[in-house]
């Protein structure tokens, strides 16, 4: 398991790469829920998501060990701050994508000068494709959340939160893999356990609420969830323990819930973040919490949405 210590290893070595994010606050959602509302805001983040976190941890950790390559198999937030970083420190970098990968996310990654591999269109089939070029170029393969240096990344989300509001009484995480939420309750559990985590996924992909639940990693069908960070159907064989460690609570919320938050987050407070990170707002805003008056950060995850998609988000808001 990572330590308290992994994270504080992490910040310093990311610090020249990832932007410490604002923490918003929103008087109109605090009073829909009764909290006082906090958004973490890593839609704001250098790539559009916390990923560059893990991913510069790990990354630059594999440089520093001669690494002369690297790879990774998602076409989505990873794979961008994969080749983001990779770009960065002048190391050539292979993103395995599926064949019908949408142009916006080519795009983005040839933007950082990111070669474009496809492969299949299962996960099953692409991360063995990005392991073997990793070892014919005498590469790292970097993984999306089962790493401890990827862990301990997105585990400085966790350390800013308790700098940037001191007050800070729960901490809403949204779960794909658990890389993120694992990070953040090492940071937060062994620097202050006093602080609440609490865990949201989608109905639709309940993979982590399923294996909290049965106390072993539980495996659901693919799903399609409009949340698309938050498709991972297990959690990690290193996520997880820290879960059952350490984690308050996991709750779930509906596709229709996170529209509503989507479009309550955008009309209201202006700020455009992508689904996964709507499901901590619908956890707020929908009842999911049995407390009120208190302190609550969400973690807003990331920003990127297709635009081509963004019409199936908007819904109407009138209460
Ligand atoms: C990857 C991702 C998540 C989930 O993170 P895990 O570490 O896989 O649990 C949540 N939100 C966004 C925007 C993501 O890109």
């Amino acid at each position: 398991m990572i330590s308290l210590k992994d994270v504080m290893d992490a910040r310093e070595r990311i610090s020249e790469i990832a932007y410490e994010t604002p923490i918003l606050q929103s008087e109109q959602l605090s009073k829909l829920c009764g909290n006082q509302l906090y958004m973490k805001s890593e839609h704001l983040q250098k790539t559009g998501s916390f990923k560059i976190r893990g991913a510069s941890n790990k990354v630059i950790h594999a440089i520093e060990n001669g690494a002369k390559y690297v790879t990774t198999a998602s076409s989505g937030n990873h794979g961008q701050a994969v080749a983001y970083v990779a770009n960065k420190y002048g190391v050539p970098v292979t993103i395995v994508v599926p064949e019908n990968v949408s142009m916006c996310k080519v795009n983005a990654i040839q933007a950082y000068n990111g070669k474009i591999e496809k492969c299949g269109t299962t996960s099953g089939e692409r991360l063995p494709r990005a392991q073997e070029i990793a070892v014919q170029e005498s590469g790292v393969y970097i993984p999306p959340y089962d790493d401890p240096f990827v862990m301990a990344g997105q585990g400085t989300v966790g350390l800013e939160i308790l700098e940037q509001a001191e007050n800070v009484d729960v901490i809403i995480v949204p779960v794909g893999g658990g890389g993120l939420l694992s990070g953040i309750l090492t940071a937060v559990k062994e620097s202050n356990p006093k602080v609440k985590v609490i865990g949201v996924e989608p109905e639709l992909a309940n993979d982590t609420y399923l294996s909290l639940q049965n106390k072993r990693i539980t495996t659901i069908p693919a799903t399609s969830t409009i949340a698309d960070g938050l498709r991972t159907n297990q959690p990690g064989d290193l996520t997880f323990p820290v879960l059952m460690k350490y984690l308050d609570d996991l709750v779930l919320v509906s596709e229709e819930e996170i529209r509503q938050a989507f479009s309550f987050v955008l009309e209201r407070t202006k700020q455009f973040i992508e689904p996964s990170s709507a499901t901590t707002i619908a956890a707020a805003l929908f009842n999911k919490l049995n407390f009120e008056g208190k302190n609550v950060v969400t973690v807003i995850s990331g920003g990127n949405v297709d635009l081509d998609s963004v019409h199936q988000l908007i819904v109407s808001t009138t209460e």
